[in-house]
């Protein structure tokens, strides 16, 4: 099974030196990157998939990607591990009224509960992640509560990724880091990590 989820949603390369990897999207205009939470205590991409499918009755998990908190899902995945979830090539559903040009990136957890940190093995993979999507795409980046400030695009009326989600350090954190790569270096010590756990993995 484990090995099954893997392959369906694959770990996410940890460094695209190219990002050759995400021109895979070109083909769908990308205007604005979301960041989500989970606003549940596990989960994965495997889980959200079948949630998706089954609760909403959708074909496809609604996130692009989504980044672990690694507690307790029943993969195992370590915090701040990224999977793939529906291909950027597809339009998502995780914004109501903004799906057409935009990526949807769920972290697993809820900032309603949570206190924020900025070195959150989370919260770093998700600058490493919108960091690679802006050299891809330049897309703006946007926290799903903040949806409404887009034109013609209705207010959430939510507080994902909750309301102690810092939107300000995570822009300010991603504006230093941008060109300097430094969160590709923590992300690089949990993948190898990861690796060294689950040795046999297929990862793309
Ligand atoms: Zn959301």
């Amino acid at each position: 099974m484990r090995t099954q989820a893997a392959q369906r949603f694959p770990i996410l390369k940890p460094f695209p030196t190219d990002y050759d990897f995400f021109r895979g999207g070109r083909h769908r205009e990308i205007r604005r990157v979301y960041i989500h939470c989970s606003a549940t205590g596990q989960g994965d991409a495997e889980a959200f998939d079948y949630y998706h499918r089954v609760q909403n009755g959708w074909n496809q998990i609604g996130y692009h990607f989504v980044i672990n908190n690694g507690a307790g899902d029943k993969i195992g995945f370590p915090a701040g591990i990224i999977q793939m979830g529906r291909p950027m090539s597809k339009q998502g559903a995780h914004v109501k009224g903004d799906n057409a040009y935009t990526i949807g990136i769920c972290l697993v957890g809820n900032w309603d509960f949570e206190l924020f940190d900025i070195l959150d093995a989370r919260v770093q993979s998700a600058i490493y992640l919108t960091e690679a999507l802006i050299e891809a795409f330049s897309p703006e980046v946007l926290l799903h509560r903040d949806a409404g400030k887009v034109p013609g695009v209705p207010n959430p009326g939510k507080t994902c990724p909750g309301k102690n989600f810092d939107g300000g350090a995570f822009e300010q954190c991603l504006l230093d880091q941008l060109g300097r790569h430094p969160a590709r270096l923590l992300y690089e010590q949990i993948y190898k990590s990861f690796i060294q756990r689950y040795r046999g993995y297929k990862v793309i």
